[in-house]
């Protein structure tokens, strides 16, 4: 008779450690990222990440290289589409009192990355310092702003930066000052990941006269644009001297539906979210939108919302 097999214990039930371990403070997983859109659209975010300040910024990012981590930062999340599947990485986001930090310095302002546009305004009216009425009527976080050079028809946020600093995705913090940053329309050459925060340079003025442009500004976007619906702003670019909007008109398409996203009839270049969206709706509904205006016209128009992933 053979030795009887020696018994071997069940193996004990593997944990895999987190990659952000012992950072639960500000690291929270399987977060809905439609709660944190304007479009209120599309799936989790793997990892989303609140850093309180800039240490613990720099360590989730040194996790995020060691554990092969994609990451995306999210401001207010007004330009940007999540597909429905959501985003297998870490979305940072500088919702923390750190990043909201206001500084006034005679016309000089310094102001965290996670500073709403609207709310600093209403904060430049206060102190008489004008130059960015131009963010009236535009929803977002001065990061995303910079990153997007946020503005329109009336001048834009670039005009005003004097400096920006930024950190790499190791974890590098420098500065990008006026004469190397170049901004232009909806885009500014900043290429590291995250903006941290920035100075603006701005001219002293009268209360009243800053009040009255941004009065005039609001008035202008209440009668073009779908304010009070779910959207993401201009969902394509103006291509060179044309408007994007006229020429998704002209393709006959104010109105034109697929599921849940529906082209809007007060400014062509708006996609409003209607109950029951999906992102993939909207995704079919740019397609066929690009289809058409280059069938009509030969243009093929390129997105400003950013789509994740
Ligand atoms: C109703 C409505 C009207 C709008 N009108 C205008 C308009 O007139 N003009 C205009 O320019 N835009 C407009 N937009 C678009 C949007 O408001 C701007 O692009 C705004 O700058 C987005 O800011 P955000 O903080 O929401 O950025 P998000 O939408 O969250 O992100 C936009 C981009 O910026 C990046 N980003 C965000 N924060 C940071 C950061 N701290 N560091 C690095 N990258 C960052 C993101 O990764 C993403 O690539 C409109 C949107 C809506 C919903």
């Amino acid at each position: 008779m053979s030795d009887p097999k020696p018994q071997t214990a069940a193996p004990p039930m593997m944990r895999i450690a987190s990659p952000f371990a012992g950072m639960d403070d500000c690291v929270s997983e399987n977060v809905s990222l439609a709660q944190h859109t304007w479009l209120g659209l599309g799936g989790p975010a793997r990892w989303f990440i609140r850093p309180r300040n800039l240490e613990e910024l720099q360590e989730a990012t040194r996790r995020c290289a060691e554990n092969a981590i994609a990451i995306y930062v999210l401001g207010l999340g007004a330009d940007v589409l999540v597909n429905d599947v959501g985003v297998n990485g870490a979305v940072f986001r500088f919702s923390e009192p750190f990043w909201q930090r206001v500084e006034v310095e005679k016309n000089l302002v310094h102001v965290g990355a996670g500073v709403e546009m609207q709310k600093l305004l209403t904060n430049m009216v206060r102190s008489g310092l004008g130059g960015i009425e131009c963010l009236a009527g535009i929803p977002g976080t001065i990061g995303g702003g910079i990153r997007m050079n946020a503005g329109g028809k009336f001048g834009d946020l670039g005009e005003s930066v004097f400096r920006v600093a930024v950190m790499d995705s190791g974890g590098t913090v420098f500065e990008r000052t006026k004469d190397d940053l170049v901004f232009e329309y909806r885009h500014s050459n900043i290429s590291a990941p995250f903006i941290l925060d920035a100075t603006l340079e701005l001219e002293e003025e009268d209360p009243e006269q800053i009040l009255r442009k941004m009065r005039e500004i609001l008035m202008f976007k209440r009668t073009t644009q779908p304010l009070n619906t779910r959207n993401a702003g201009c969902i394509f670019k103006n291509p060179r001297g044309l408007s994007a909007g006229a020429l998704i008109d002209q393709a006959g398409l104010k109105g034109f539906r697929v599921g849940g996203a529906e082209v809007s009839s007060k400014h062509a270049n708006f996609i409003i979210a209607r109950p029951g969206c999906l992102a993939d709706d909207v995704m079919k509904l740019m397609r066929i939108i690009r289809e058409k205006v280059f069938e009509k016209n030969g243009i093929l128009l390129e997105s400003e919302v950013q789509i994740w992933p």
